[in-house]
């Protein structure tokens, strides 16, 4: 990585992710919509300020004559808009003003623009002429063209990046979040968000180091700035110099090295300082993930999201196509247990000729196991595939979004037809598969004593109980700082399940990503869970987490978090107490600490 010439700064944020990196940073999300804000340019950055404005332009320009060129074919009337849009750039008025402004007023080239922008539209609003006076559109789209060059490629969204980078966003949604691709993204830095946020989880789920809450990251870092994210301290900085380069590229040496040992030790059981074993499995959408559940350690699969084989297809699957799909993942899985979760989606999404109605609503609506009961013919073929499939080897059968006790009465009652069919067939299945509701609405957990009579486990699925029971649209970025896993409500909600299925003796799981935080395992450990299920990637490192954890200290915890009224408040309460351990603190400050670690997954590997 080259040494920046600037002056090195470093930025205080919220550590929400651990973990260090080194790359050049790319801004996402920093629409030019936005506020555009202001900030002092140093006199010996001047020089620099201008280039990146003539650079901003001038691929302004390669874009309008590459859209000129392609649109003389079809449309000569929007080639003629274009091409004034190119005399806009190169007009006085515009380029040499703005240039003047940050020579002048020393200010960054957004702001600069900005003045130039405000300054031209009051000019031609001020014409009687509608037709010129309407050519001030001409002016916007073009500055609008200029911004996002200078802010960097946001149109181009993330699912584009392929050069490894660091992303630099106000916030990002869960969505936005969604695409990013490890093998690209190093790590990510935010203005907004915090240890608790959606972004939070996100990132510590990925693996990629993160800093939240930084206020302003976005106006003090620069598309392909050097930077460095120290998602232990919290730390960003900006241009570093040599010496801080080498400090840093040793931390994260120290830091990959710690991975590499939990890594080496994830096949074993997670087990507790006091002798308590949690099994910890991992979530999957496709067959074809199942080899990296094997390879990071994973007890089983927790969670088969089942929807991948109905979608974006004209015909629903057949009973032998999804056999055969459970079965590979059965084969592939050598013993260790598959739950597998009947169809969990809207109609819309199914295979186009079902006629789902279009719905204002779809995640209070006909989804998942409504949609099923609805359509009892294509829940039907699935249980037959997913029966027949457990001849093979061991399998639970899990029903989504469960409200009430009469549905899983009408569940079971089919199961047990579809039973009753297979046998009057003669068609080999598993006859000791047993089924589970997931709790993910809260009426399901407020009455979960009145499910345990009909089921032989429950799981919990935070991603929807959370948004279920804190009324936030888990996809929703505006709300994604209220998405809180530590929120008081949820944490009851979920320890109340926790006792009733320890009442009634039933297996009690968590599958939603709430359990792939390191920092809710303390907490989650404290209520005596079986097993915890979440993306593979995050396996390792929470067996690792277990390990260290004493379970009798963990439900103390939990009592005392149960008393504080805020999410924020309960995360303080685990980090002073698991804090280092969670972020692996210890770690990154001493090569000593990072010895003492590794003896202890030794040790527990043995
Ligand atoms: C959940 O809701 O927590 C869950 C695991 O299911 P999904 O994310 O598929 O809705
Ligand atoms: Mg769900």
């Amino acid at each position: 990585m080259p040494k920046s010439e600037k002056r090195q700064i470093t930025l205080q944020g919220i550590p929400a992710a651990p973990g260090i990196c080194i790359g050049l940073a790319y801004l996402v999300g920093t629409n030019s919509k936005e506020v555009v804000r202001k900030y002092a340019v140093e006199r010996g950055d001047i020089t620099d300020e201008c280039s990146r404005m003539r650079k901003a332009v001038k691929k302004a320009e390669k874009e309008i004559s590459f859209l000129i060129k392609k649109m003389q074919e079809d449309s000569a009337q929007q080639a003629f808009i274009l091409e004034s849009h190119l005399a806009v750039l190169r007009d006085k008025m515009f380029f040499t003003f703005t240039m003047d402004t940050i020579k002048k007023k020393r200010v960054n080239a957004e702001w600069a623009l900005k003045i130039t922008v405000d300054r031209l539209t009051h000019n031609f609003n001020k014409i009687e002429d509608e037709y010129i006076r309407d050519r001030s559109s001409d002016i916007y789209h073009v500055a609008e063209r200029v911004m996002r060059n200078l802010v960097g490629d946001e149109d181009k969204g993330i699912d584009t990046i392929h050069k490894r980078v660091i992303l630099v966003a106000p916030d990002l949604s869960p969505a936005e979040a969604s695409q990013i691709r490890v093998e690209w993204v190093q790590g990510f830095v935010t203005d907004r968000g915090g240890r608790t946020s959606h972004t939070g989880i996100v990132a510590r789920n990925l693996q990629l180091p993160a800093v939240l809450g930084l206020g302003n990251a976005t106006t003090q870092i620069r598309t392909e700035d050097v930077i460095i994210v120290d998602g232990i301290a919290g730390l960003v900085v900006v241009h570093p110099d040599e010496s801080t380069l080498v400090e840093y590229s040793e931390a994260q040496a120290r830091y990959e090295n710690h991975l590499t040992q939990i890594s080496k030790n994830s096949h074993q059981p997670a087990t507790s300082l006091d002798g308590r074993t949690t099994d910890v499995s991992a979530n999957i959408e496709l067959l074809e993930e199942v080899v990296s559940v094997k390879d990071k350690g994973a007890d089983g699969i927790g969670l088969y999201r089942t929807e991948f084989l109905y979608m974006n297809r004209r015909n629903l699957p057949t009973e032998e196509e999804l056999y055969e799909n459970y079965k590979d993942a059965v084969d592939l899985m050598e013993g260790k247990p598959v739950t597998i979760r009947t169809l969990d989606v809207a109609g819309e999404k199914v295979a186009k000729g079902l006629m789902a109605p279009h719905e204002d609503n779809p995640a209070l609506g006909q989804r998942a196991i409504r949609f099923c009961m609805r359509h009892p013919g294509i829940l039907r073929t699935q249980l037959r595939a997913i029966l027949r499939a457990a001849s093979h080897g061991k399998i639970r059968l899990l029903f989504p979004m469960i409200s009430s006790v009469e549905e899983i009465i009408a569940v079971n009652q089919i199961v047990r037809e579809v039973r009753k069919n297979l046998d009057s067939q003669g068609i080999e299945y598993g006859k000791d598969v047993e089924t589970g509701i997931m709790i993910e609405i809260p009426s399901a957990a407020i009455i979960a004593d009145m499910f345990a009579p009909h089921v032989d486990f429950f799981s919990i699925g935070t991603n929807d109980l959370i948004q279920y029971s804190l009324a936030v649209d888990r996809g929703n970025k505006n709300v994604a700082h209220l998405f809180q896993p530590l929120h008081p409500a949820v944490l009851r909600m979920v320890k109340r399940v926790s006792e009733i299925a320890k009442e009634g003796g039933i297996r009690m799981a968590m599958c939603g990503e709430m359990a792939a935080d390191p920092l809710n395992i303390p907490l989650l450990m404290g209520m005596d869970f079986d097993e915890f299920s979440m993306n593979p990637q995050a396996v390792p490192v929470v067996k690792s987490v277990i390990r260290t954890l004493d379970h009798g200290q963990c439900r103390l915890l939990l009592e005392e978090a149960l008393k504080l009224p805020t999410a924020d408040e309960i995360a303080d309460l685990i980090q002073g107490a698991y804090g280092d351990l969670v972020f692996q603190h210890p770690l990154f400050l001493s090569g000593d600490n990072q010895e003492q670690q590794e003896q202890t997954s030794n040790n527990h590997g043995e």
